[in-house]
């Protein structure tokens, strides 16, 4: 039943998921169990020019990101699960268009402006990644917090 409403929650998430998946042609890779729920991955068929998302139980990457952009992507999806049909709102622009079309492809910021960005920074803390002398990483099992639900995994 808490499955089922969550699923409501999310879904403007998940319709735009499925389109997503049908569109890019994204195939199914493993399913995580993250935060206390499963989600699926999947990857898209071609390059996607490096995009990943989120949407509720669902997480789409282009099939060069490494585990850690998965995780990260996995931490937004705690945002989409808590914040529910205003996710796509918030998180759609500050990391979509704020952080990522304007701040990184249009004026160029870096990586390390990107990921320090407070939706981004949050992700990364709820999917368990962290700064290693400039690099993000996963964060071995010391550097876990409750924030990043390993007691849930
Ligand atoms: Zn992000």
């Amino acid at each position: 039943m808490k499955y089922f409403f969550l699923f409501l929650w999310q879904l403007p998430q998940h319709i735009l998921a499925g389109v997503l998946i049908l569109l890019t042609r994204a195939r199914y890779t493993h399913t995580v169990r993250w935060c206390n729920r499963w989600i699926r991955v999947y990857r898209t068929a071609r390059a996607n020019g490096r995009w990943g998302i989120s949407l509720g139980f669902f997480t789409i990457l282009d099939p060069a990101f490494n585990q850690v952009t998965e995780r990260h992507e996995l931490g937004h999806g705690v945002d989409s699960c808590r914040m529910g049909p205003i996710y796509l709102f918030w998180v759609g622009f500050w990391s979509a268009l704020m952080h990522n079309l304007i701040g990184s492809r249009i004026l160029g910021r870096g990586y390390e402006w990107y990921y320090t960005r407070r939706v981004e920074a949050r992700a990364d803390r709820y999917g368990g990644v962290v700064w290693h002398n400039g690099q993000r990483v996963l964060a071995n099992a010391s550097e876990l917090t409750p924030d990043n639900c390993q007691n849930l995994v």
